[in-house]
């Protein structure tokens, strides 16, 4: 393989000019590959050794490549930013996955960008390797993800509240089209570019859609199952602004995100998220305010009549709420190896959670050890009786309850090692919470809650 053999294709950038400022990364002197998808790069077309090479490695900061900087628009915290754009990223262009699918391949931390506004256009070490095993841990539970597929040490510091190894993300998804892409396309008032952005997304998401209408609707059904499945297994995106959504349904933009310890509903662990807004609990409902806000952008689309339109989009986004309750309650039997019909033995579950707190993993783990008889009852004698009741499938259980998670005093510690040059914690914990359901001795460890000082006031950060 060489650089030159390898040939993006330029969907995105060829489809809608409007949205791409074409711009190449920074040059890093001394690139250097800290980790690589191996299976990924593979299922890309790639051949993993070539780009471990020095070669591939310079592929992976974007040489050889005609990248683009995609324009879009947000709500930032509830406020709305015209222009943000990808201020330090990069879209090198598609490439077609063994299943002949298109995916993006995207640089963060390529360097700055004309959206970059007053940011450096870098990232550093440890943000990008906790994007890694976050949306390694997210694919491995299954649930929909942007993937990494490498992180590369650019040689370089990047100053935040200490000077840091700089780093670049190599990252995959289905693509990056946002709730702010489309924000940002209404917001030039050009409706052929709108429409445009919505035929290229039909097309590469949902081409049964027939309609602008079942655009949305597609969307709304994508992120209603989303965030049910990012509830069942106690993650916290951290930041989810509008330009932080994906039309995809894919989980994108891992910042300050992070999984429950105890279970506390309230839990924020974002630094700047000081009046909770992106809450564990408060998840489904600014899914809801985001998809609102996509629903104004495509509203032109719906129906030339603007009643008709408004009309259509608030039928559309009714369902937002229906739908949601039915994947979570629905996910929710499943965590409990239960059939249909256990609403009330859930309510109960939730309600005894609130007040006890416990780890949020490790309680669905040790429901079905107690019923083997392998560890103590975690629940009330009365709720484990009614449980027992059911018949639980056990087996089924531990299909979709992880044993392992990327933990949070588990991530602090492989990220402050590899920042300071041991990667060996880092890609411990990326195997061990590869393979999640599957128990395995030895890794005692990686099961065991933080230590209670850790996650008192335990706080993340956006790395920015
Ligand atoms: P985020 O909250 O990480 O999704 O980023 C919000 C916006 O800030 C996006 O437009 C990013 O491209 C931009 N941004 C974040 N960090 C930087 C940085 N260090 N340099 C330039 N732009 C950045
Ligand atoms: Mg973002």
């Amino acid at each position: 393989m060489s650089i030159a053999a390898v040939s993006f294709d330029n969907r995105f950038a060829s489809e809608l000019p409007e949205l791409a400022i074409p711009w190449q990364a920074e040059k890093f002197p001394e690139p250097r590959l800290l980790a690589l998808d191996e299976a990924l790069a593979a299922d890309l077309g790639f051949d993993p050794e070539w780009l471990r090479s020095e070669e591939g490695v310079r592929l992976l900061v974007g040489e050889g490549a005609q990248p683009v900087a995609q324009a879009y628009a947000g709500h930032q915290f509830g406020g709305y930013s015209p222009r943000l754009g990808d201020g330090r990223a990069l879209l090198l262009g598609e490439l077609t996955d063994s299943a002949g699918r298109l995916r993006d391949v995207h640089l963060k931390g390529s360097g700055r960008t004309p959206f970059a506004r007053g940011g450096d256009g870098l990232a550093a070490v440890g943000p990008m390797l906790r994007e890694y095993v976050i949306s390694q841990a997210m694919h491995a539970l299954g649930i929909p993800t942007t993937r990494a597929l490498a992180v590369v040490a650019t040689g370089g510091t990047v100053y935040r509240e200490s000077p840091l190894p700089g780093a670049v993300l190599a990252r995959v998804a289905a693509s990056h089209l946002r709730v702010g892409s489309f924000q940002f396309a209404r917001a030039t008032r050009d409706l052929e570019l709108l429409r445009r952005l919505a035929d290229h997304a039909i097309a590469r998401h949902y081409p049964e859609a027939g309609s602008y209408l079942g655009l949305f609707e597609a969307v709304v059904t994508a992120q209603a199952s989303l965030i049910a499945r990012w509830m069942h297994v106690g993650f916290i995106h951290g930041v989810m602004n509008t330009d932080n959504m994906t039309i995809s349904g894919e989980t994108i933009d891992y910042g300050p995100c992070a999984f429950l310890d105890a279970f506390d509903p309230a839990t924020v662990y974002s630094s700047i998220d000081h009046a909770g807004r992106y809450a564990y609990r408060n998840q489904p409902v600014i899914a809801e305010w985001n998809l609102a806000r996509l629903a104004e952008a495509l509203l032109p689309l719906f129906d030339d009549d603007e009643e008709q339109a408004v009309k259509l989009a608030t039928e559309a986004l009714g369902r937002f709420r229906p739908q949601y309750q039915e994947a979570w309650v629905s996910g929710m039997h499943a965590k409990l190896g239960l059939q249909q019909g256990a609403e009330e033995l859930i309510d109960d579950l939730v309600e005894a959670m609130q007040a006890d707190k416990p780890d949020h993993t490790k309680l669905f783990r040790t429901l079905s050890a107690a019923a083997r008889g392998n560890a103590p009852a975690p629940m009330p004698e009365a709720w484990m009786s009614r449980w027992g009741a059911l018949n639980p499938d056990l087996d089924g259980m531990d299909r979709v309850n992880p044993v392992y998670i990327p933990r949070n005093h588990l991530v602090e510690e492989a990220l402050a090692a590899a920042t300071a040059g041991d990667l060996d914690p880092f890609h411990r914990l990326v195997e061990v919470i590869s393979a999640p359901f599957e128990e395995r001795p030895g890794l005692e460890r990686y099961t065991e809650p933080a230590p209670r000082e850790f996650c008192d006031g335990f706080q993340t950060f956006c790395g920015t």
